[in-house]
């Protein structure tokens, strides 16, 4: 039957697999298995049969034909960051590691391109070419861990793609092993080549397209100068109010990101930036560019902010205050585990002015469910990341943990939003995608999945509401079931 693959692997399929990439590749034991049943979603989890480590495109081209031939589908990971649960294997066995596939293979200063493979660090590629005064753009704030092939799985962005956009706008091309082993490249250096967009519509496939093995980046000039402005408000709603104030009055700094109350104190508790522990919210604001002009942007947006409430706005003196704001706001998810022993971050989008109507439906939501919600998100964009706060040994608070987020996420559409920022749709939100779409919509997205896999091995029962039937609900927390 199609799409549902064989349950589990057949004895052959292993001694197979162990001669594509060899025994110290190939992991099965139950204690190295226990890693990789769940990622930063860690509400549903599901364990693979093996975990498969390959170090090249012909190794991961090889392991898929083997898959073929047994009928058993495979789920590819790269970090295991991701927030909505899109590398758990669901009646996948098999699950392709990029973790060794992670070289910059090569760099083009002349045309600012970087070749790197999948299983690269995102903050890897930056460091490798900041010599030449270079940077790939896209900084989620998982970047010191999370893979390229993850963040284009994911179509990911980062507190500066307010500015520099996200990584659909900074990948020129994607190797793709194609979900028959056939490899095939997508894009090309150029911009705008011929043809239809299958690069564009391959990312943020979250897997299910096949396995992306390398990609080609675009970089862009390191900026000369920065300026990173923290504004303090005794109210979120003012602090919301100075966000669209601040793009409304024609300025786009290169991020805009905000901290309510719960989550500055958490932050300053861990890494002693010195936030005034009796804010409501906190934005952090970096604009950047060329040295000249720069000053007097910087005191526009103060100006903006005083006039919607700001108590106090201060700009980072040197390059450590400045790190050491971006290093608070970027381990900011770090920092909620001195409030409570578990979390979910959510992830919603909103119309930038209807930030402060989705915070108060938030806290609303929250409440209803007797849960702590701490707010850290990409405000610029009306990306939203609520983080609710709960005990995995508590079933109430569980239940309460998905009634919240499927409200949130319920209130966010009604808003004129969307689903998902950049966490993408995986196991978490599959069965809300009828919020969005029809059923006109859906299939004609199923038959675009279908045109790269036809029998849908990569990473299935994934994105589709229909998909959903191989999970089973546990409590008090879910498991996805192979
Ligand atoms: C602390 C923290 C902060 C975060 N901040 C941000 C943020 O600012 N912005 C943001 O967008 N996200 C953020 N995330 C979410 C996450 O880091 C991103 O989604 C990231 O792109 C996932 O990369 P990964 O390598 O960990 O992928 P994984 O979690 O391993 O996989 C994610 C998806 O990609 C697929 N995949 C992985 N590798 C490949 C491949 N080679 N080919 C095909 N499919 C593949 C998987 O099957 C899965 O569906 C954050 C997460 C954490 C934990």
């Amino acid at each position: 039957m199609l799409g549902l693959g064989a349950m589990s692997m057949p004895a052959s399929l292993f001694d197979e697999l162990t001669a594509i990439v060899g025994a110290g590749a190939l992991l099965r034991g139950d204690e190295e298995l226990r890693v990789y049943d769940c990622d930063g979603y860690t509400l549903e989890r599901s364990r693979p049969e093996v975990v498969l480590l390959p170090r090249s495109t012909r190794e991961v081209a090889a392991i898929v034909r083997a898959c073929n031939r047994h009928d058993v589908c495979f789920v590819p990971r790269g970090a295991g960051t991701g927030l909505s649960g899109g590398c758990l294997p669901i009646r996948a066995p098999v699950m392709i590691g990029f973790s060794r596939m992670n070289r910059v293979l090569a760099v083009d200063v002349a045309n600012r391109t970087a070749r790197v493979e999948a299983g690269v660090v995102n903050r890897e590629v930056s460091a490798r070419v900041a010599a030449h005064g270079l940077q790939y753009a896209p900084d989620p704030s998982s970047q010191p861990a999370c893979t390229i092939g993850g963040n284009i799985a994911e179509n990911s962005g980062g507190p500066h793609t307010l500015k520099y956009g996200v990584t659909t706008n900074h990948v020129l091309s994607v190797q793709l092993v194609r979900a028959d082993g056939e490899v095939v490249e997508l894009g090309g250096v150029a911009d705008d080549g011929p043809g239809y967009d299958l690069r564009g519509v391959s990312i943020g496939a979250e897997g299910t397209f096949g396995l992306v093995t390398e990609a080609t980046l675009r970089l862009v000039p390191l900026p000369e100068a920065y300026r990173t402005l923290l504004a303090v408000f005794d109210r979120v709603d003012d602090a919301s109010a100075a966000v669209s104030a601040i793009i409304g009055r024609g300025i786009v700094p290169a991020a805009l990101e905000m901290m309510d109350a719960l989550m500055v104190e958490a932050v300053e508790a861990a890494y002693h930036f010195g936030f005034p522990k009796d804010a409501d919210a906190v934005l952090i604001i970096e604009i950047d560019g060329l040295h000249a002009g720069l000053a007097r942007q910087a005191e526009r947006i103060e100006t903006v902010c005083r006039e919607r409430g700001a108590r106090e706005v201060r700009v980072a003196a040197d390059e450590a205050e400045r790190a050491l704001l971006w290093k608070s706001r970027k381990r900011a998810f770090g920092a909620v585990g001195r409030l409570a022993p578990n979390y979910c971050t959510q992830d919603g989008v909103v119309p930038r002015s209807k930030v402060p109507e989705i915070l108060r439906t938030i806290r609303t939501i929250a409440a209803e469910q007797g849960l702590r919600v701490a707010n850290v998100f990409h405000a610029g964009d009306g990306n939203i990341h609520p983080i609710l706060l709960y005990d995995e040994r508590d079933r109430r608070e569980v239940d309460g943990v998905l009634v919240a987020g499927r409200k949130i996420l319920e209130a966010c559409v009604a808003l004129g939003g969307s689903l998902t920022g950049e966490h993408g749709i995986g196991v978490e939100k599959m069965d809300l995608l009828p919020l969005l779409f029809g059923a006109a919509d859906l299939e004609l997205m199923r038959r675009v999945r279908r045109v790269f896999d036809p029998d849908l091995r990569s990473n299935p029962h994934k994105i589709f509401p229909a998909d959903s039937a191989g999970i089973e609900v546990r409590e008090p927390q879910r498991r996805a079931a192979l």
